[in-house]
């Protein structure tokens, strides 16, 4: 005969009656003669049922109409499921139940405490309900060869509850099934999951998430080939994903690795499933009803996985006791009483350490046994503690546990090292440490409100790039918006090189959309339109900041005064910035200190590159001499892309006006030329210089020639542009005395150590290097006292959105060499 295959569907697997549809589809689809299937009470049925519980037993409470509620879920279930007969036979059957149900609970209502039994016989409901239903429906459908037969798992699974949990009954158990189930059986067994009873005949359960548990028991008293223990999501994975949104499938993973982290809170899988698996080498597979192609994780004796790490897991919250006193040095069979008297208390640890001296001993517990544990303690050791020979019983509350998990830890160097880093980097703090002599386990004690934090930190240390980036980027307009595609082109190739970046966020004036993984930039308008949300800086910032990344970073591309305000707090909290806006460089002093020392105290990196001559390696050769020694005596240069442009073509055959209208139409101008031409552009570029030069000026003390007549300076552009040609005899005056002496004219920036500035229309020599360049140029003449007979002269385009995002990019890529990465 065939060997059997055994599924079991969780109860979000079972919530509705699309999803029973879709369980019926995948049992459907397998040519196997003999399936059995375990299921769950639908989503959220058990701890309703228990709730009805908690009702009755409070004086005040309605558990008749809750109870009305639940079956009317499953009535309104059946008749969309099934022929109105069955769904009629399906409600009587409900109503017999829930007639029993609710003279237990009026029990419970008298006696106003509900005993465990009665709690175990109204919790099994779900499960009765739920099989019943679903072998009607697949019974009815009839796709399927062979018989359907409901199989009540009361029947066939006998437990005895012990301290460590239900102990199955094999002998007894294979009995009952084999009654019920001929050896030459085809077709499917559908098995209500979690529910058993005791060697005296009491109704029981497996436990909360028992059903998994079942699915197991159920493999192997078939002797079933396979389990497949269906969820809502795509295996087992590397962490919550509640908890880690990027959190990554694993392959597979050892019986021993699947228990560890099911016992350290890995909620996918119950415990104790593994147990009748392992004996009898049954392999498990955790898959997506969700999403049946996928593969899922493969649960068995010898997995064949590359991975160290295979989980990463949290129990909170845990209280951390710590028994310590001199008395304990050298005496045997201290840990036997203190864990004995935490056993006759019926308390579990869940961790232990204890130092090499014998001096303390330390374990958690569930916070909830905190009290019971230190009163047992202290009756245990009430000799000594009044003696003096244990000298404290500490107990601390709220603590996590961060559990590490996977065989391959055994063999491996650096995995302690790495976690400790991890979480060293994340500022947590270690309370305790354990570590199995399996090595297959790190489990560490931290502060409850750190441990997802910590987990996040731990997890990005194993499973992703060190290099890992989050970006926000603010101002998608012209630079910004050349900027994503410039990324979105080398995404890839820097990924190979081990460099990640995720673009999460994008602000635009009104709007922003933030994505958890990483917004796909090819197409981030339409998403933009259909997922934008109001603008809210400080949520931007909170989601660029995910602690689950190793680094964040904004891209401030906007001209914004406002955004550059918040530069400070950014770099305060951990964020880098980079930006091409002048605002915070060229603002009040006080704030640009501010800004570079909560850089400096917080190792966050602030990078402008852009600031200055767009792309042009500008800011950095400024540093580069200053690092290295040298002394700048003075900088001067064309610092604006528009009046380099201007001025180039300004030969005396048109008017200064008329070029002004041309250029303004081309676009190389501010939509009000005035901006270019007060000069002020050009100032805010030199105050950057100057400062990075050591200078503490304000831009206030630039000496500024605007080339916007006064009388010009404040109407609306429209009229500006048409009262320009009243002023083009000045300019041609000066163009003329210029020309006559073999000389042009350029608007040149200058600034020397002595902490001159300034911003005016020169007369230069002809053959001057400012006089030869092409366009829209920025040029810029470093004398030091190195470079001083021929000074160092940058040169290139120094304006448009492409050369100014390709600066701002190449700003990026030095952030991640700063932060380790190898390009
Ligand atoms: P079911 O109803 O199918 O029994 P559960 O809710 O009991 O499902 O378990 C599945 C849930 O376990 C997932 O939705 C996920 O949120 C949670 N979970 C916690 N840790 C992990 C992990 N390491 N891998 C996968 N899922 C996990
Ligand atoms: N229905 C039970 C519970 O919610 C068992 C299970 O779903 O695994 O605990
Ligand atoms: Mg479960």
């Amino acid at each position: 005969m065939e060997k059997w295959i055994v599924h079991k569907f969780g109860g979000s697997s079972v919530a509705d009656a699309a999803c029973f549809r879709r369980v019926a589809d995948i049992i459907e689809a397998s040519d196997h003669a003999r399936e059995a299937v375990v299921l769950s009470a639908c989503r959220g049925v058990t701890d309703s049922l228990l709730g009805l519980v908690v009702l009755a037993e409070d004086p005040a409470g309605d558990f008749a109409t809750a109870l009305d509620q639940l079956k009317a879920r499953h009535t309104d279930l059946a008749s969309s499921l099934v022929s109105s007969a069955a769904a009629m036979s399906y409600a009587t059957k409900l109503n017999s139940d829930c007639q029993d149900i609710a003279g237990m609970l009026h029990t419970v209502r008298l006696i106003r405490a509900a005993p465990d039994s009665v709690r175990d016989v109204i919790a099994g409901f779900g499960e009765i309900w739920s099989t019943r239903l679903f072998a009607e429906f697949l019974r009815e459908r009839s796709r399927i060869k062979g018989e359907v037969v409901w199989i009540d798992a009361r029947k066939v699974v006998i437990v005895e509850w012990g301290s460590l949990g239900p102990a199955v009954q094999w002998t007894k158990s294979e009995e009952n099934l084999k009654a019920l189930v001929p050896r030459d059986f085809t077709g499917r067994l559908v098995v209500t999951g979690f529910v058993a009873t005791t060697l005296a005949g009491i109704q029981t359960t497996l436990g909360r998430n028992g059903s998994d548990f079942s699915g197991s028991i159920f493999g192997a008293l078939l002797d079933a080939a396979e389990i497949h223990i269906w969820t809502d999501v795509d295996g087992v994975l590397s962490a919550d994903p509640r908890l880690v949104p990027n959190a990554q499938v694993i392959d597979q993973l050892s019986y021993n690795e699947a228990m560890e982290l099911a016992y350290f809170g890995a909620k996918v899988i119950h415990p104790q499933t593994m147990e009748p698996a392992v004996a009898r080498d049954i392999p498990i597979y955790i898959r997506n009803t969700f999403a049946a192609e996928k593969r899922g994780t493969l649960i068995c004796a010898h997995p064949v996985s590359k991975l160290t790490v295979k989980g990463i897991t949290t129990i909170a919250p845990v209280a951390l006791v710590n028994l310590e006193g001199a008395g304990m040095i050298g005496v045997p069979g201290t840990a036997h009483r203190l864990f004995g008297a935490l056993r006759d208390a019926g308390i579990s640890v869940i961790l232990i350490s204890q130092g090499s001296s014998e001096h303390s001993i330390c374990f958690a517990i569930p916070e909830a046994q905190a009290v019971r544990a230190e009163e047992a303690i202290r009756r245990a050791f009430d000799a000594e503690l009044r003696d003096g020979q244990i000298q404290h019983v500490d107990v601390n509350l709220g603590l996590g546990i961060l559990a590490v998990v996977g065989d391959g830890m055994a063999g491996a160097h650096g995995v302690a090292a790495k976690v400790f880093n991890a979480l060293g980097s994340a500022a947590i703090s270690v309370r305790a440490i354990a570590q199995g002599a399996s090595e297959r386990n790190i489990s560490v004690v931290v502060d409850g409100k750190g441990a997802a934090k910590a987990l996040r930190a731990v997890h990005a240390a194993f499973y992703l790039s060190p290099n890992t980036l989050s970006i926000g980027l603010i101002g998608p307009g012209t630079v910004g918006r050349v900027l994503l595609a410039q990324i979105s082109s080398q995404i890839d190739r820097l990924r190979a090189l081990n460099l990640d970046l995720r673009v999460r966020g994008i602000v635009s004036s009104k709007r922003m959309l933030l994505e958890e993984s990483a917004i796909d930039l090819d197409h981030w308008p339409e998403r933009m339109a259909t997922h934008g949300v109001p603008l809210d800086l400080e949520k931007f910032a909170n989601h660029v900041q995910a602690d689950y990344i190793p680094h964040a970073v904004v891209i401030d591309c906007s001209a914004s005064n406002d955004v550059a305000l918040n530069y400070r707090d950014w770099l305060s909290r951990g964020i880098h910035v980079v930006t091409p806006n002048k605002k915070a460089n060229s603002g009040p002093l006080t704030y640009y200190r501010a800004v570079m020392e909560a850089g400096r105290a917080n190792g966050s990196h602030y990078l402008y590159e852009a600031t200055v001559g767009a792309g042009l390696p500008i800011i950095q050769t400024l540093r580069d001499l200053r690092e290295t020694g040298d002394d700048i005596t003075c900088i001067e240069g064309i610092f604006s892309g528009t009046l380099a442009y201007l001025f180039n073509v300004f030969d005396g055959r048109e008017a200064f006006s008329s070029i002004v209208r041309a250029a303004k139409l081309k676009g190389y101008t501010e939509p009000d030329p005035r901006d270019d031409l007060s000069g002020m552009d050009v100032a805010r570029k030199l105050i950057i210089l100057a400062r990075e030069m050591g200078l503490t000026l304000e831009l206030s003390d630039v000496e500024v020639m605007g080339l916007v007549p006064p009388e010009l300076k404040n109407c609306e552009v429209e009229e500006f542009m048409r009262r320009l040609p009243q002023f083009d005899g000045v300019m041609t005056t000066m163009l003329t005395e210029a020309t006559q002496s073999g000389q042009v004219l350029r608007y040149v920036g200058r600034i020397d150590s002595g902490g001159t500035a300034t911003v005016r229309l020169t007369k230069l020599d002809a053959k001057h290097a400012f006089a030869n360049i092409a366009l829209t140029d920025n040029v810029v003449r470093f004398a030091t006292r190195r470079y001083c007979d021929n000074p160092l002269i940058v040169q290139g385009p120094g304006a448009g959105p492409e050369v100014t995002a390709g600066g701002v990019f190449s700003d990026l890529l030095r952030l991640s060499a700063y932060l380790g990465a190898h390009l």
